[in-house]
């Protein structure tokens, strides 16, 4: 089942995608379950967006594939490299990318999200899928040139408009069958299975739970594959999931005064 969040006639609701049209929910599935409305939202008439704001926070984890620390010069971690995303950063399907004018490269790494469903703290990695909501689309959107004269990557990760998320949240999807597709302006650069990951879903999960209360709606980035690099104003990322759907987003520059 796939879970949108949308705008329609100004107002914000949940749906459940079937077709063309959404099935609009009574509420928040994450808190008041599936019941649904009665009503019925053409797709067409709907503006999808991010399907969570995370609550708290967006949890990410560096360097979680082979390929991908080697293209960047890093050793592979000997456990999880954790950072957090604001939920400030995160926009929907279709919104625009921005790049701030204190950057030179904006990169994209296309990444399998963990949506949280229940508050974990101390799982084990055999409970750890229990948690999860569902699994969507992420775009970890990096200013490569601040990462590492920053040292803390608070800022080179964390800028507004730098986590898009979408189009939907599945709640049935078996990750470990599943890869990730990044194109840019529809030229492939990432292409990897989720088994590649170094550290898998559920140790990542006990690993960051046994660090920080995870809540309902909070988020975990997966890590990204190689194929990595910049993207400029007026340039269409897409990151490809099969099972999930695509992420579409368009960069621009901030707009200065
Ligand atoms: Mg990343």
């Amino acid at each position: 089942m796939k879970i949108a969040r949308f705008s329609h006639n100004d107002t914000i609701r949940y749906g459940i995608l079937d077709g063309t049209d959404l099935v609009v929910l009574a509420g928040d599935p994450m808190f008041a379950g599936f019941d649904t409305s009665g009503e019925r939202v053409p797709l067409s008439d709907a503006a999808l967006l991010a399907p969570v704001i995370p609550r708290s926070k967006v949890v990410c984890v560096g360097r979680n594939y082979r390929d991908h620390a080697a293209e960047l010069g890093n050793d592979v971690p000997k456990q999880p490299l954790l950072f957090f995303k604001p939920n400030t950063s995160v926009i929907g399907p279709g919104d625009s990318i921005v790049r701030p004018p204190q950057t030179q490269d904006t990169q994209w790494e296309g990444e399998l999200a963990v949506v949280i469903g229940r508050i974990a703290k101390n799982v084990k990695a055999e409970d750890a899928l229990d948690y999860v909501f569902g699994y969507t689309i992420a775009n970890d959107v990096t200013a490569r040139d601040l990462q590492k004269p920053d040292g803390q990557w608070a800022r080179a990760k964390g800028f507004d408009t730098f986590c898009p998320l979408g189009p939907a949240i599945e709640t049935d999807f078996d990750y470990t069958k599943g890869e990730v597709i990044t194109r840019l302006n529809g030229e492939v650069k990432q292409q990897a299975p989720f088994s590649d990951m170094i550290f898998d879903i559920p140790f990542l999960l006990e690993y960051a739970s046994a660090a920080f209360t995870l809540l309902p709606g909070d988020v975990l980035l997966t890590g990204t594959p190689a194929g990595v690099g910049p993207f400029q104003a007026g340039d269409t990322v897409e990151v490809e999931i099969p099972g999930l759907g695509v992420l579409r987003n368009t960069a621009r520059d901030a707009l200065t005064a």
